[in-house]
């Protein structure tokens, strides 16, 4: 190992190999001809939905303001074309949430608006409040405000940054490309990340299926004056390897109690595509519209990484990658283990989604569910020491105090139990169902 690659600190319990399946690794990312309509929900993010600030009628620019609210955990939402606004109404994402929509028809344009100019930053506050201003949301998936995960107290004990470049779900290739094309914006948003806010030590965790990633950004990391302060780390290739507790433990060996934050032991987790996205935002004060996606799997006729405008229609997307070369079994956003399951294509991508996968016969074997031969194989597969088994029967129970003693709500329902059971029994659906029991017990 070169000196500059630092080892992970401890071996994280659990977790599956799953196939990598990145098919698309080697395909730089293509930009899409915009769309005629887009439709933009206000609700893309954990927290507050957005409020449209514009009207039927109005025109706009691209990277205009459209929709912001005055609640703290929320980012606004910014027009992705320019054109005319033609309605506003209610509509579902292609998860099933139904969400006030601002739609715009396309003036083919693409007319920047006229306000766009780089941040006045000077302050670690107007540096928090431009992240806000960038609309700028977990891009590897979570969809939580930047802006929010940024601001933590000065004395609150978080010295470190842990840039997430693990992509440890199966096909999707994005994060990979922002390391191999555009690793100068990578280090740069990690170095105003890290000096606005004061990190002493920045870890780029990258699983060990990437080495040319590996090799480029370590390649840089070695050429910085703080180059005993950010190193890159490979990882396992192990699937969750990049879910944020089991990488807070294999970066740094802290432990994430349960119901706990990664700021709670000093740690920051931030996707690698946000660190180059802020580097860009910060030179430019172009805001989040648009985002790449893996476009993948056996039933889409060119697989492909691809550029489109924030709320591009998921069917526009799949038929500018040749359509369909076969009767999809499954359409999914994300992942195919923690991904989002799809009825309708003709609903838009949001600024968190990372990939549309059109999966076949090929990529999808389905066991037979049979009994339990109580294997443990779940329990031994599971990151955070969950037993599925015992934890669905308490949900069935009604058991409420043993749901909460089995520590059912840790569940980040990462499908490792389910992967790994040799009986085909649902388990992470039987997780979602003990939660429930607890909400809904929660509730009376
Ligand atoms: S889905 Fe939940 S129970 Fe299953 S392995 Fe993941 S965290 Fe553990
Ligand atoms: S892995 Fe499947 S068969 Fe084995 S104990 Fe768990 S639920 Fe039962």
């Amino acid at each position: 190992m070169h000196p500059e690659l630092i080892k992970p600190v401890k071996k994280v319990r659990g977790g599956v190999k799953v196939p990598h399946s990145k098919n698309t690794k080697d395909m730089p990312v293509n930009r899409l001809p915009a769309p005629e309509t887009v439709y933009l929900p206000m609700n893309q993010h954990i927290g507050a939905p957005c409020e449209p600030v514009v009207k039927v009628g109005d025109t706009v620019k691209v990277g205009q303001l459209i929709g912001d609210s005055d609640k703290y955990v929320c980012a606004p939402i910014h027009a992705s074309v320019s054109g005319k606004v033609s309605a506003i109404k209610e509509l579902r994402t292609a998860t099933g949430v139904v969400s006030k929509t601002v739609i715009i028809e396309n003036d083919g344009e693409m007319t920047e608006f006229d306000g766009i100019e780089p941040p006045k930053i000077d302050t670690r506050e107007e540096f928090i409040q431009a992240v806000r201003q960038s609309g700028l949301v977990g891009l590897g998936g979570a969809g939580f405000p930047t802006h929010v995960k940024l601001n933590f107290k000065q004395d609150a004990g978080i010295d470190t940054l842990i840039i997430n470049a693990a992509e440890c779900e199966p096909y999707i290739t994005v994060d990979y490309r922002e390391c191999v094309d555009n690793s100068w914006h990578v280090f740069n948003g990690i170095h105003l990340v890290k000096d606005m806010l004061g990190f002493k030590k920045v870890i780029i965790a990258v699983e060990d299926n990437k080495p040319e990633a590996i090799k480029i950004l370590e390649r840089i990391a070695e050429k910085n004056d703080d180059r005993d302060e950010i190193k890159v780390m490979p990882l396992k290739s192990k699937y969750p390897q990049g879910a944020e507790k089991m990488m807070v433990l294999s970066a740094t060996g802290r432990k994430v109690p349960p119901g706990k934050l990664p700021a709670d032991v000093g740690c920051v987790v931030m996707n690698v595509a946000s660190a180059a996205f802020i580097a860009r935002f910060v030179r430019t004060g172009r805001p989040l519209v648009s985002r790449s996606l893996t476009v993948d799997g056996s039933a889409v006729a060119n697989p492909q990484n691809v550029r489109v405008p924030v709320g591009t229609e998921i069917e526009y997307i799949i038929q500018k990658c040749g359509g369909y070369s076969e009767e999809p079994v499954k359409i999914v956003t994300g992942g195919p283990m923690m991904g989002a399951a799809i009825v309708d294509t003709h609903r838009p991508i949001l600024k968190s989604n990372n990939a549309i996968l059109v999966l076949g016969k090929e990529d999808i074997s389905v066991k037979k569910q049979t009994d339990c031969i109580r294997c443990g194989r779940c329990a031994k597969a599971c990151p955070l020491s969950l037993m599925p088994t015992i934890i669905e029967k308490y949900a069935k129970a009604k058991d409420y105090s043993a749901l909460k003693a089995a520590g059912t709500m840790v569940c980040m329902e990462c499908g490792s139990c389910a992967y790994s059971c040799p009986a085909g029994r649902p388990l992470v659906q039987y997780m979602r169902n003990a939660k429930a029991v607890l909400r809904e017990e929660a509730g009376k």
